[in-house]
């Protein structure tokens, strides 16, 4: 452990934190370029991070000057990670070449280690000369929306940018590590009444929820809206349906076990479909969709709260949307931010155009959304989906998981926190908003 890492963990004030030298190096979690071809003509489902994540000293990089030093004391594993430990559906390696080639800053990141991880949690140690808002010794959690603020085009809505990037997927070093560069703009308040691991696994899914679900930029659900939510304990549905019942809505959960559908019943979700049980075959071969199966789910949702959903909350991808955009409500908006079973997608437009639908597409959310959303988790209102805790060398085990859907809600991994329940600095808030509310996954995780 570096001499400023100790002092971080030993509580320094960040006058004396400032005044430490930074280490060389740092630990990390990686993947490299020289094995991008290691999984080349196997499944999807077989490609195991386990294989291709390493954790290893990497160099630490110099500090531009609009950004910051992070002691990551925790992190999360998101599907981005699996996404690229498994090389699909691209090599991330691409994505840093290109920023290296935007500026002095930029070239930073085209390495041969890719330092994954696109969540954390920790303590500001370092930050540039630019940076305003932000100084040493602050607990902070962050956002992943990358954006160049020199470009016109971040500006208005910054997902709209055209050179906007996921950090730790899109750029180089990430969360998972025990320092972090992230620009100063993607710096949040850390939730006081959380700990480390807590804090640390909700900015990627919950803002990317409130972005689909809450914001303008989105579905704009409103209150009395039934929404049809799929992976509804995963790490984007733990929020979605959290969002539903804050706005006065109905979700209705669909999950793939019984022990999901009574994480859905404590957090008050009652109308949920276990699709493992009800057993949809939507594709009856790999070319064909089964139109009766759809109606069949919509039976369903019509059995559990009376109407077709205003919304779907869509991410599956291939195997549901057929589904989903059948589903819908006449004037209803699908809104989807992922295709985590394929891609290239197959529906039946006149479902879409007759009924006068909306597929709407969503991507992260810009730093003001992700603002909103961690103030949802700052004040109590939205609960972190933790359900298991990993250390950083454990993070392709961890990563395997979230792979093979055996997780639910989100997984933490220790970075720097020398274990789990440190950082809760407003116990009394804690209590407030009730230690079983804020362990719901814990208790039914791994
Ligand atoms: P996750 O934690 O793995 O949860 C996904 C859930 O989807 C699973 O729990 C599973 O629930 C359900 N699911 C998986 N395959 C399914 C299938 N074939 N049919 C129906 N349900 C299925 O992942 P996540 O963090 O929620 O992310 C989901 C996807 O969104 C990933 O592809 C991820 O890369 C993407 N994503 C995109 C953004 C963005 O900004 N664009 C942000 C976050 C995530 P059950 O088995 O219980 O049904």
């Amino acid at each position: 452990m570096s001499e400023i890492t100790r002092a971080a963990i030993e509580g320094a004030t960040g006058e004396d934190l400032s005044s430490l030298p930074m280490p060389e190096s740092y630990r990390a979690a990686f993947v490299r370029r020289q094995d991008i071809e290691m999984f080349d003509g196997m499944a999807s489902e077989d490609k195991d991070p386990r294989t291709s994540l390493h954790v290893g000293d990497v160099a630490l990089p110099e500090l531009a000057p609009d950004e910051a030093y992070v002691l990551i004391m925790a992190s999360s594993i998101n599907f981005n990670t699996v996404w690229t430990s498994i090389f699909e559906p691209l090599p991330t390696f691409g994505f840093l070449d290109r920023l290296g080639k935007e500026s002095v800053w930029g070239a930073r990141h085209a390495r041969d280690e890719h330092v994954v991880g696109s969540d954390g949690a920790g303590i500001v140690l370092k930050t540039g000369s630019a940076v305003r808002s932000w100084r040493p010794g602050d607990k902070v959690t962050m956002h992943c929306n990358y954006v160049d603020d020199q470009d016109p085009s971040a500006h208005d809505d910054s997902m709209l940018a055209t050179n906007q990037r996921i950090w730790g997927f899109e750029t180089n070093f990430g969360g998972l590590a025990e320092i972090a560069v992230v620009k100063a703009n993607q710096l949040m308040p850390k939730p006081t009444h959380l700990s480390w691991e807590e804090s640390a696994v909700n900015a990627l899914c919950n803002s990317t929820s409130y972005r689909m679900l809450v914001s303008g930029n989105g579905a704009r659900m409103t209150q009395g809206d039934k929404v049809l939510v799929w992976g509804a304990t995963g790490g984007l549905g733990a929020f979605a349906v959290q969002y539903v019942l804050n706005g006065g809505g109905t979700p209705v959960g669909v999950v793939s076990s019984a022990s999901k559908v009574g994480i859905l019943n404590e957090l008050g979700v009652d109308a949920v479909i276990d699709r493992k049980a009800a057993g949809y075959r939507f594709w009856s071969d790999e070319h064909t969709q089964d139109e009766s199966e759809w109606r069949r789910l919509g039976k369903d949702i019509r059995g559990l709260v009376g109407d077709d959903p205003d919304i779907v909350f869509e991410h599956p991808g291939r195997q549901t949307m057929g589904a989903s955009v059948f589903v819908a409500k006449r004037g209803g908006t699908i809104v989807t931010c992922a295709a985590t079973s394929g891609y290239k997608i197959e529906y039946d437009n006149r479902h879409l155009w007759m009924k006068l639908k909306t597929i709407k597409g969503s991507h992260f959310a810009n730093y003001r959304e992700a603002w909103h959303a961690n103030q949802l988790i700052c004040e109590g209102k939205i609960l972190p989906p933790l359900s298991a805790v990993y250390r950083l060398d454990e993070v392709g085990e961890a990563a395997y998981t979230v792979h093979r859907n055996l997780h639910e809600g989100k997984i933490g991994v220790l970075c720097a926190a020398p274990s789990e329940g440190l950082g809760i600095d407003d116990p009394a808030l804690r209590e407030k908003v009730g230690e079983d509310r804020l362990t719901i996954f814990r208790r039914h995780g791994a």
